[in-house]
């Protein structure tokens, strides 16, 4: 049997495409079941608008939505297009993280993305950070983290304890002159998590780029919808904190 660590190239990219197709279909899931209170384990291969249990060419997303454009085959209730894009998004993690990165560090790399892709869309979704995703992050940032990206394991910590104490100090300021709450505590976990993983020297280039880039989207929407957002408008932070993950790792596998 050949070692992972010895995987060429090709082989080590179908692997990672094809377990991220499988994780992006399970995250899939979990982003539209877990906060209906859904089991993400029982009924995922039944349709939620009539239950009917589904075939195997159905279930796999992608090849769903090709052949049955996006609706159930029993009801024709529309499917969710989340689950073909996610699952699109798990393989493309998958993909990027076997080039960037030789096995076995590669399977690190894609977990983390792959948290960070549900952990994105529960936050644009329902504003929602749980920390049964936030703190297995940060400590998979803090073991496996290290080994594949290269810093130290002292860079990871400062990093985890600088990033989470940072927004921490944020919220606990805001809600002191405001009198409410102006940014959740799954925000903090998420930037300590990241700061694990990056080291704490990234930890200025991610707030910088999650901010301009929630700068951006606030000043699109507000030109798309003719409409000024106040202060007291909801942002998903923590979907721009996962985004900032995209462009920090391309400059530190492939520039630095
Ligand atoms: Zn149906």
């Amino acid at each position: 049997m050949i070692a992972l660590a010895q995987l060429p190239l090709l082989p080590s990219i179908i692997l990672g495409s094809v377990l991220g197709l499988l994780a992006g279909s399970f995250l899939a899931a979990l982003v539209t079941r877990w906060p209906k209170g859904k089991s993400v384990m029982r009924g995922r291969s039944a349709c939620d608008a009539c239950g009917r249990r589904l075939r195997a060419t159905e279930i796999v997303p992608i090849v769903s939505m090709a052949i049955q454009r996006g609706r159930c085959r029993g009801c024709h209730a529309p499917i969710d297009g989340l689950h073909w894009k996610m699952e699109m998004g798990g393989g493309l993690i998958g993909l990027a993280s076997a080039c960037l990165w030789p096995m076995p560090h590669a399977l690190g790399g894609m977990i983390f993305g792959w948290m960070l892709l549900a952990l994105a869309l529960l936050d644009a979704r329902h504003f929602w950070l749980p920390d049964a995703l936030t703190l297995p992050l940060l400590f998979l940032a803090l073991t496996i983290g290290p080994l594949t990206t290269g810093i130290s394991f002292a860079d990871a910590a400062i990093g985890a304890a600088t990033g989470y104490g940072s927004l921490l100090a944020v919220a606990s300021v805001y809600r002191r002159m405001r009198g409410r709450e102006g940014l959740g505590l799954g925000d903090a976990k998420l930037l300590g998590a990241l700061g694990a993983w990056f080291g704490w020297q990234a930890l200025p280039m991610i707030l910088l780029i999650a901010s301009v880039s929630a700068l951006v989207w606030v000043a699109g929407v507000s030109m798309l919808t003719r409409r000024k957002l106040d202060s007291a408008h909801k942002l998903p932070f923590g979907l721009f904190l996962c985004l900032a993950a995209v462009p920090l790792t391309a400059l530190r596998t492939l520039w630095l």
